[in-house]
């Protein structure tokens, strides 16, 4: 057993108490270091479960990227892909709606596309969740090289 992040090996209580946590296998620091980042910045334990399964699928995906504004949950910077996990489509507002809507326009005229993904996308469906924005990524690439 090895840490997700730094490959150091890890025993079977670090494992369990970090997958009970955060669903990711994670050495004793790391936990720490992620339980502070979803202190700070309210992060879901889905966007540190993409991140993971980002990272191990080679994406290079940064978390909590500081963007001039506002941090991005996910952010794919070789191709400038901005990705925000959605807590709850019931309890969103009309106003988050419609800021939501104004932070996409305004990072898409910076060159970036922002996409977000509902949370029980990737409680459900985290393999597909990942080969679609592995998708999306080469899309974006192809893009770039075309321009
Ligand atoms: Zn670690």
């Amino acid at each position: 057993m090895t840490c997700k992040d730094c490959d150091k090996n890890i025993g079977p209580q670090e494992k369990q108490a970090s997958m009970e946590a955060l669903g990711v296998q994670l050495c004793e620091r790391h936990t720490r270091l992620i339980k502070r980042v979803i202190l700070q910045n309210d992060t879901s334990v889905e966007a540190i479960q993409l991140f993971y399964a980002l990272k191990e699928a080679g994406a290079h995906p940064m978390l909590e990227w500081w963007d001039g504004k506002k941090s991005v949950d996910i952010a794919i910077s070789r191709v400038k892909l901005n990705i925000e996990i959605d807590k709850d489509y019931n309890m969103i507002t009309h106003e988050q709606a419609i800021s939501d809507l104004e932070d996409a326009m305004h990072s898409f005229k910076n060159g970036f596309t922002t996409i977000r993904i509902p949370h029980l996308a990737i409680k459900y469906y985290l393999d597909e969740t990942v080969t679609n924005i592995l998708g999306i990524i080469s899309g974006l690439k192809a893009n770039i090289k075309a321009i």
